[in-house]
């Protein structure tokens, strides 16, 4: 047994140093072909190093997840809290989903409570991955209708300066059948290839929302129809700040989406300094 567990260490190890050494050339990639982007005229080369980004970018994704499952696998995995803007996380998280939403045309909604806190300490690294990859799934799973986030709060019972935060995921997907439910948090487990085929993913999203959730001790919960959709929702507990609310989140994301127009030529800094900073261990 001692020496099974060793063995399944030392392969949790050997991922994560060998998804982090693949990391640094593919980023590499993404780098240099983004210069060939900006820098051609001619549309073939760009139609091709758009190609390029396509690809590297999945290949990015799928060393991500890699490395943070043998992370947790190999106990490496921290959380780390800070405050954060909720109505600012939940945003920018957001804003990434539209544009794949849109490109199935899928419609995407948010539906917050305007009594969540605005300032909460947790990881909030951890908890836009959690978001991302439960809308990840009901975008990738679901071929017309809608997807639904909605985030709600309630007291937790057991501490004075913390709450629990509910987040949950609805789509009008392929759904889920029964046999599998209990499957579904598995590493590299994938279901309904008939169904599923032509849908890129390694079956590690949910293992490591599932993990994340335990660390932050919380859980996760799906209900699901198969045919219907499904719903996944995660609820954690959070340290609050102070009184202040997100209040009306629509009226916020569509005002940050007027400033971000207003400002497009502060991004302009010609004698800009870079410093960068690599904290690789
Ligand atoms: P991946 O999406 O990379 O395959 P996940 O761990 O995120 O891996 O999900 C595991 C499996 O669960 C998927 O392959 C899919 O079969 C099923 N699944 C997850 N989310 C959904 C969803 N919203 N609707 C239907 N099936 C889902």
């Amino acid at each position: 047994r001692d020496n099974a567990q060793k063995a399944s260490l030392s392969k949790s190890r050997f991922l994560a140093n060998m998804s982090h050494e693949i990391r640094t050339p593919v980023n590499a990639i993404v780098g240099l072909n983004e210069l060939i982007i900006r820098e051609t005229d001619n549309e073939d080369i760009r139609n091709y190093a758009n190609d390029v980004q396509l690809a590297s970018n999945s290949l990015l994704s799928i060393i991500n997840d890699i490395l943070d499952i043998s992370r947790i696998e190999s106990g490496r995995m921290e959380i780390v809290d800070m405050q954060y803007n909720v109505g600012v996380m939940i945003d920018e998280t957001c804003k990434l989903m539209m544009s794949r939403a849109k490109a199935k045309q899928l419609e995407l909604s948010i539906i917050c409570e305007n009594t969540v806190p605005k300032y909460l300490i947790g990881d909030e690294v951890r908890i836009r991955q959690v978001l991302i990859n439960l809308m990840t799934n009901a975008i990738k799973y679901t071929k017309q209708g809608t997807v639904v986030l909605r985030i709600k709060w309630k007291e937790d019972d057991e501490c004075d300066d913390m709450i629990r935060l509910l987040m949950s995921v609805e789509d009008t997907g392929i759904g889920i059948a029964k046999e599998y439910h209990d499957l579904l948090f598995n590493s590299y487990e994938r279901f309904d290839d008939e169904k599923n085929k032509g849908i890129e993913g390694t079956g590690l999203g949910l293992a490591i929302t599932m993990q994340i959730m335990k660390m932050m001790q919380g859980s996760i919960n799906v209900e699901s129809e198969y045919g219907k959709g499904s719903v996944f929702s995660v609820e954690f507990p959070q340290g609050i700040v102070d009184d202040s609310q997100v209040g009306n989140l629509s009226e916020y994301m569509k005002s940050v989406k007027r400033e971000e127009t207003k400002d497009k030529d502060m991004l302009l800094a010609p004698e800009g300094k870079i410093l960068v900073v690599d904290d690789a261990d």
